[in-house]
């Protein structure tokens, strides 16, 4: 974490580097785990910006039969993830949106959304965290 450089004149630098030390790394002799070291790999799948904490992650599950279309269709259309997003749902519906998936108005966007096949010529899909009893509504993402 760069501890050990300190410049010897700047004392705003010192400080920050104590506080930073406090928030994140130790307090009192026990270690705080932080997302210090893999905050690059955070971006969010939505709008692509850095997420800060812990990311809201986003599985699509596996299609069961008999819903089951060809599964070259099923590999071309989903990655499982888990997808990491910003809290606010919006972002999930981004990511949804720019693959050309319908989201169902009766979900919430969960940890674990299914796939809903939409009949039709073309292959096309919704998601759905498919914990509604009525039929889904499936709208543009
Ligand atoms: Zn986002
Ligand atoms: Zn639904």
């Amino acid at each position: 974490m760069g501890d050990r450089w300190r410049p010897p004149t700047d004392r705003g630098y010192n400080r920050a580097v104590t506080e930073m030390r406090f928030r994140g790394g130790e307090i009192m002799g026990i270690r705080i785990p932080t997302v210090f070291e893999d905050n690059d790999a955070q971006r969010c799948a939505g709008c692509g910006e850095h997420i800060d904490g812990t990311p809201f992650r986003v599985s699509i599950m596996d299609i069961v039969p008999p819903e089951a279309p060809p599964s070259w269709a099923v590999g071309a259309a989903f990655n499982p993830g888990p997808h990491e997003f910003h809290a606010d749902p919006t972002h999930f519906r981004t990511w949804a949106r720019e693959r050309g998936f319908f989201f169902c108005r009766l979900s919430d966007v969960r940890e674990l959304m299914r796939p809903i096949p939409i009949p039709g010529d073309d292959v096309r899909w919704g998601v759905c965290d498919g914990l509604h009893p009525q039929a889904h509504e499936l709208v543009p993402a």
